[in-house]
């Protein structure tokens, strides 16, 4: 059966920073095998004077400069997901926008898992102060933090949920056995450690218990030696 495409689209001033990242590893492989598509636009497109301005002084003063509305919105209409007054298209409905905010909820494995379930995102990546707040009030579904810090743009960010969020897509990762297997996947839970070649390195052994070939015993080492996520044995 056909794998569905997961359509991406990241909104950033920074255009450059994406496709480093999206195009290379699994992420790479699975755009040009066609089940995921990353494509980055440059904000400053939907500008319209000399200067390409996306920003400007926060009323009521403060430091900084904070993020337009209106070249997010233009861009969502150019994307087909908002009308002119704002208004959700048909399109719209169905894909989810995400604004990168250091003000959002947290991001999980459980949201990447839910997030997955989508056809089509568009991430908006902030910059500066951040972004005027009626994009997060009336432009975007979901406003969502990788976690209580704060960087100096959305890019990062939206890098590391498209990561999360693809590589849960059905024929991104290859094997998809060790997405059962592995930490978060079961809340609270974390992956038992994993060794390698050569058995002994310095006199470091790999435990005897996974040289025995023995799968039973190998599972019950691992359920044994599995963490809760306060790095307890569970
Ligand atoms: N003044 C903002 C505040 O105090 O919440 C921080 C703005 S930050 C310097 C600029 C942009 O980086 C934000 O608009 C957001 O897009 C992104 N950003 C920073 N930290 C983030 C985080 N922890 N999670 C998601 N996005 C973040």
């Amino acid at each position: 059966m056909r794998k569905k495409k997961l359509t991406i689209d990241v909104l950033t001033i920074f255009p450059e920073m994406i496709p480093g990242y999206a195009d290379a590893s699994l992420l790479g492989r699975a755009q040009r095998a066609g089940i995921l598509k990353i494509t980055t636009h440059d904000l400053r497109t939907w500008t319209h004077d000399r200067h390409k301005t996306v920003d400007d002084r926060p009323y009521g003063g403060g430091p900084g400069m904070v993020m337009k509305v209106a070249p997010f919105h233009e861009a969502l209409i150019a994307l087909k997901l908002r009308t002119k007054k704002g208004t959700k298209t048909a399109a719209g409905k169905k894909a989810r926008v995400i604004l990168s905010s250091a003000k959002g909820k947290p991001f999980t494995q459980a949201a990447a898992k839910r997030l997955a379930k989508y056809d089509r995102l568009v991430f908006l990546c902030g910059r500066y102060e951040g972004v005027d707040e009626r994009v997060a009030k009336k432009l975007v579904d979901e406003e969502i933090s990788i976690g209580p810090y704060v960087l100096t743009g959305g890019e990062l960010p939206a890098l590391v949920m498209i990561d999360a969020i693809a590589r849960l897509r059905p024929g991104v990762v290859g094997k998809e056995a060790s997405l059962r297997e592995e930490s978060h996947a079961t809340p609270g839970e974390l992956e038992y450690p994993q060794y390698t070649r050569p058995e002994s390195y310095l006199g470091w052994k790999v435990p005897k218990q996974l040289l025995t070939g023995h799968h039973a015993d190998i599972a019950a080492w691992r359920k044994k030696f599995m963490r809760g996520a306060n790095g307890t044995s569970i």
